[in-house]
């Protein structure tokens, strides 16, 4: 552990400096003030403003969809790799072999065979140069954005590796430390698909009883997998000669399992046993979540009995944290009785640490106490700006930050699905600027808060929001033996360190 002590002293000393330096000195001249002061000088301009957030350290990116984190241009290349082909008419799409068939060209090379293809096939895979209305096939952002991942899939097909090493690359590029991303191994998919044509009786003990004999090899398959990935992911990144690890090799991964919100129930409950079981036995695997539109059908027909089997394993797995996607719903797209309860449910029923989106929150019944209560008990929201406007119209003065943060709920900003939408963690601070009103310290605050509400095992490093733990009062054997124990407390430490050296820049 030479590495977290040398660490843990040199951040020390900056964390115990900055303290005393707040006292000594007239607020004007503290490092943090005088960064407060450039940001709001660089507010003023939008380059200068996106230059100043880029190099500001964000701390983690919690709500983050590893398929919708690469980019068209990724999944095209990977398509080449793997042979596959791409569609010529229409919506251009990612397909399997062979390629001389009638609409299909390969994937390999398309870029200098045919850039027009290539560009048309960037822009059915994204958000890129989308027009809604435009198009006769496509209505809507939302219908575009859901649409996508259906056309690039097959991309992504036996690309883990490299699938992990561009989220870890496009982190290192937006100066974010950890990314929480949701992805499942491809054994518990298999082993979820097999319950396909089995009924739902409600009989959750039953189902559960009929799923666990095969959970545990489920689980050492997904190890296998995920060990070979993320060894692939080292590779081409150059990670191995590196001691210490440094940008994209030095950004941390956390995973969650999850569950389809529109498959049948019995293949949902296996799903979401599986992520339980992962959680539970990999400790890579931080979390559990619910995925795919809250507003499909099946997903609004089966919302409750939804959050009913998370309450159920919940209870069997009751050390397992929740980020559940809830509440990505707005007026006129669903009926008024849908949008009243979401949030609420994954809350008190399914028993959420943390949800995602929570757009709906003024619509629902009793938001004034669950928003309330979410303050209360700490369930920190995941802020998707780009997303929340492109798939739902929801942006600026319509969109509930503010609400959420007068309440004094926690809040993070997270990227969503950063490839689709075609943008980065630092944009979306951006827009939290130039949209939301924030100000550097509302920023300073989210990204400590992207640590503190992450699934990261162990204790935190503050014991208020300014003040470090006993153990790290001061510099010493017992702060080393502190951060050595906790991975969260480790991550806050680096970003701390990160920001006296951020902060250390303004004059
Ligand atoms: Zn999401």
């Amino acid at each position: 552990m030479i590495g977290v002590k040398r660490l843990a002293g040199v951040a020390l000393a900056a964390l115990v400096m900055a303290a005393s330096t707040a006292h000594a000195q007239p607020a004007a001249q503290t490092p943090e003030a005088r960064t407060a002061a450039r940001f709001e000088a660089a507010a003023k301009d939008r380059a200068q403003l996106r230059l100043f957030l880029r190099g500001m350290p964000k701390g983690g990116d919690l709500h983050n969809h590893l398929s919708g984190a690469a980019y068209a241009e990724d999944f095209l290349a990977w398509a080449g790799e793997s042979d596959l082909c791409v569609t010529k008419d229409g919506l251009p799409s990612i397909v399997p072999g062979p390629c001389d068939a009638p609409g299909k060209v390969p994937a390999r090379g398309l870029a200098r065979a045919d850039t027009a293809l290539y560009n048309r096939a960037i822009n059915a895979l994204s958000m890129r140069n989308y027009n809604p209305g435009a198009d006769g096939a496509m209505a809507s952002g939302h219908d575009q954005f859901f649409a996508t991942f259906g056309r690039f899939g097959a991309g992504g097909d036996g690309k883990l590796g490299p699938m992990l090493a561009v989220a870890r690359e496009y982190a290192a590029g937006d100066t974010v430390d950890y990314v929480e991303t949701s992805v499942n191994p491809t054994a518990m998919g298999e082993l979820a698909w097999s319950f396909k044509d089995t009924p739902w009786t409600d009989d959750f003990a039953g189902a559960l009883a009929a799923i666990k004999p095969r959970l545990p090899a489920m689980v050492a398959q997904a190890r296998q997998e995920f060990d070979a990935a993320e060894a692939d992911a080292d590779r081409r990144q150059g990670c191995l000669a590196q001691k210490p690890r440094t940008g994209p090799c030095a950004v941390v991964l956390g995973y969650q399992g999850f569950a389809v919100r529109i498959l049948p129930p019995s293949v949902v409950f296996a799903q979401l046993a599986s992520a339980f079981a992962l959680a539970q036995g990999d400790p890579r695997f931080v979390g559990v979540n619910i995925v795919a539109p809250e507003d499909h059908p099946v997903s609004l027909a089966d919302y409750r009995l939804h959050m009913r089997m998370l309450q159920y394993l919940h209870a069997q797995y009751p050390d397992v944290k929740l980020s559940l996607h809830a509440g990505e719903l707005t007026l006129g797209l669903v009926t008024p009785r849908e949008l009243r309860f979401h949030v609420r449910e994954a809350v008190e029923t399914a028993g959420a640490a943390r949800i995602g989106h929570g757009v709906d929150i003024a619509y629902e019944d009793g938001a004034r106490d669950l928003l309330a209560r979410m303050a209360r008990d700490k369930v920190a929201v995941e802020i998707n700006l780009t997303s929340n406007d492109v798939i739902l119209g929801v942006k600026g003065a319509d969109h509930p930050l503010a609400l959420y943060r007068k309440a004094g709920v926690p809040f993070v900003l997270s990227t969503d699905d950063e490839g689709v939408s075609r943008i980065d963690l630092t944009n979306e601070y951006l827009r939290a600027v130039t949209e939301q009103g924030l100000t550097y310290a509302d920023l300073k605050a989210a990204a400590r808060a992207s640590l503190e509400y992450s699934f990261l095992p162990g204790a935190s490093l503050w014991a208020s929001p300014r003040t470090p733990v006993a153990a790290c009062a001061k510099p010493g054997p017992a702060c080393d033996a502190f951060l050595a124990m906790s991975r969260k407390a480790t991550a806050q430490w680096r970003l701390e360190r990160e920001f006296a050296a951020f902060e250390a820049e303004a004059k």
